[in-house]
């Protein structure tokens, strides 16, 4: 008789999108007249630019000839593509990264997922708190977390790096010696990020404990502030430490097209054992190698229209989060995050918890948020909200907050 993987059932049900959705769809019901406007989820909602469109209708054609039609991709990706990276978002910035060390894949949800899977089930990993959801997720399933406890909502083997007002959002090293560093910055939830020298001694801590950093940076295209690294390999000492996964996704709006990459670079050892050798691996064994459409939309993005037109949807993003913080600060409340990042994180006025005060907005000026405990117990006490919304709406719902 067969037997599950038991670490699934160790999950705690993931209740916070569906709840949101569930709140909400009760009170369009009661109240049919309203109109909710949305500022909760992570998702953009500007369309694809034309640039990117029209590599795609080329690409689609090609498909449709013999003589241009193309099967699997390569495993790690197309060279085009690869050296579209390497050239715009690493050499660049005087980064050292090459085509060789760029994995090509289907988003950054998928590799921040799967990348723990090199790393020996004994391994300890840290995280921020709040955390998006996937990196502590992914390593329950992997057996490399302990025991859940309810009641503080944390797992006995994962340490926890509040990141809250107190300490201005700069997790701090943490007591316990960890041997693999979750960071996502620009961070979601929170807004907020580190400054490159900040970065800097995350970096010179790992090197020094044998700690691997797994570096999230999809949000680095909303980067604003010159003292902010775009890539942890800005960082000295970087190579030897840190894996960057990236993604499409929320600089040039393929949450639905579907692609990112994960760079591994060669120095990166255990011993003598090259993780760059084991990702490409495991890439070649359980990865068939993203669309050719999709990799040509991809290198679409780093053509000098494709540039511009995706610099001024980011711009059309930041000026939301832009209105969303100021007109928040305006009414009173004390807001972080939103300069380098698509999020605004809010503390919940008068000791609300973070679902008091969903549902309190909800009802009385019929916007929606993400609660902050959603994210981890740290999370308790703020309010996300975020800036992939229309204009008109952002301003509405900014208008409303303010009538309060
Ligand atoms: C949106 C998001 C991603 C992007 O995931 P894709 O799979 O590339 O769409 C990755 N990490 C974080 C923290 C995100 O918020």
């Amino acid at each position: 008789m067969f037997k599950i993987n038991e670490n699934y059932q160790k999950l705690p049900g993931s209740y916070l999108f569906s709840t949101i959705a569930k709140k909400v769809s009760e009170y369009q019901e009661k109240n049919p007249d309203r109109r909710v406007i949305r500022l909760g989820i992570g998702d953009v909602t500007q369309p694809i630019a034309p640039a990117i469109i029209d590599a795609m209708h080329r690409a689609v054609d090609e498909m449709g000839n013999a003589e241009t039609f193309r099967g699997y991709a390569p495993d790690l990706g197309y060279d085009f593509l690869r050296k579209a990276i390497a050239d715009n978002d690493y050499r660049a910035r005087g980064c050292e990264v090459s085509e060789d060390e760029i994995f090509v894949s289907d988003g950054a949800k998928s590799d921040s997922a799967n990348i723990q899977e090199i790393f020996a089930e004994s391994c300890r990993i840290a995280v921020c708190d709040p955390v998006y959801p996937v990196y502590v997720d992914s390593n329950v399933m992997a057996g490399r977390t302990g025991d859940y406890d309810a009641k503080t909502e944390t797992w006995s083997r994962v340490i926890y790096m509040p990141t809250t007002a107190e300490n201005h959002f700069v997790p701090e090293f943490p007591r316990e010696t960890p041997d693999i560093i979750y960071l996502c910055l620009p961070n979601n939830p929170t807004g907020t990020t580190l400054t490159k020298s900040q970065l800097q001694e995350w970096v010179d801590y790992a090197n020094r404990i044998g700690a691997v950093i797994l570096y999230d940076a999809a949000y680095e295209a909303y980067i604003s502030e010159d003292d902010v690294a775009h890539s942890i390999y800005e960082c000295e000492g970087a190579r030897t430490c840190a894996i960057e996964i990236r993604s499409f996704s929320k600089n040039a709006g393929f949450t639905g097209v579907r692609l990112g990459f994960t760079v591994v670079p060669k120095d990166l050892k255990c011993g003598d054992v090259s993780l760059n050798a084991m990702w490409a691996r495991r890439h070649g064994t359980k990865f068939n190698g993203a669309p050719y459409i999709v990799q040509r939309a991809g290198e679409a993005v780093y053509t000098d229209a494709g540039k511009a037109q995706v610099k001024e949807q980011v711009a059309y993003y930041m000026k939301n989060a832009a209105t969303i913080k100021t007109g928040l600060a305006d009414a009173g409340y004390e807001v972080f995050g939103g300069v380098n990042a698509p999020y605004i994180w809010m503390r919940t006025p008068q000791g609300m918890t973070s679902w008091e005060f969903f549902d309190y907005l909800l009802e009385n000026a019929n916007v929606v948020g993400t609660p902050g405990s959603g994210f981890g117990p740290s999370g308790e006490g703020y309010f996300r909200l975020t800036a992939f919304g229309n204009y008109e709406n952002t301003v509405e719902a900014l208008e409303r907050i303010k009538a309060l």
